[in-house]
């Protein structure tokens, strides 16, 4: 395996982990996304092979029988996500480093795998009320998926000493500045 390093940022759904990743894609040419696999269906805009590749449960679960998957959650029930090795593998082999925005277990799962390759974060809302009102503002979410999600990051919050570094995200750009320098270093 090549030397590049493995950036694992995980945070409840609503925190703003996506904004900070694309952030520092755009700002380092080094750093490459590692494409998840799953099993929802693509919201507006999304595109297979780009955002996820878009799996039928089907073909998940082949994957994960035949151990295609560096790790592998069902993060809301009945619905499947998933790191495929192969994409880890690729990027690292292309002398980049890997990027991954994935739930907090699956994180640690990654750091767990990965060791010291790894470096893992954790992005932090200021409390309960901001992330429901950031995930109310997207308005992607039926409120039934909303108080999923809602309850989702009551437990998540729980598991953020476990990680390499934590970002509070208070100020978008404050945030995106901290993970940057994390990058750089
Ligand atoms: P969304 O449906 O909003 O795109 O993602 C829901 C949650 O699943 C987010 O916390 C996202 O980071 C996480 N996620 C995305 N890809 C993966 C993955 O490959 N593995 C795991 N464990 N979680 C993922």
């Amino acid at each position: 395996m090549s030397k590049g390093t493995l950036f694992i940022f995980s945070a409840p759904s609503g925190s703003g982990k996506t904004t900070i990743v694309q952030a520092l894609l755009k700002k380092f040419d080094h750093l490459e996304f590692s494409v998840s696999a799953t099993t929802r269906s693509p919201r507006p805009g999304e595109i297979n092979g780009d955002h996820y590749y878009f799996l039928e449960a089907k073909e998940f679960k082949e994957k994960m029988r035949k151990g295609e998957f560096a790790e592998w959650e069902e993060v809301y029930p009945g619905f499947f996500y998933g790191t495929l090795a192969s994409e880890v593998e690729r990027i690292l082999q292309s002398g980049n480093s890997v990027v991954f925005d994935i739930d907090v277990v699956g994180g640690l799962n990654l750091k767990k795998l990965y060791g010291d390759q790894a470096v893992s974060v954790f992005v932090q809302t200021p409390d309960l009320e901001t992330l429901k009102n950031r995930l109310m503002l997207r308005g992607t979410e039926s409120e039934a998926d909303l108080q999923k999600r809602l309850g989702k990051a009551a437990q998540e919050l729980e598991f953020a000493d476990k990680f390499d570094h934590i970002i509070i995200n208070n100020n978008l750009d404050a945030a995106i500045g901290k993970a940057e320098e994390l990058v750089r270093k």
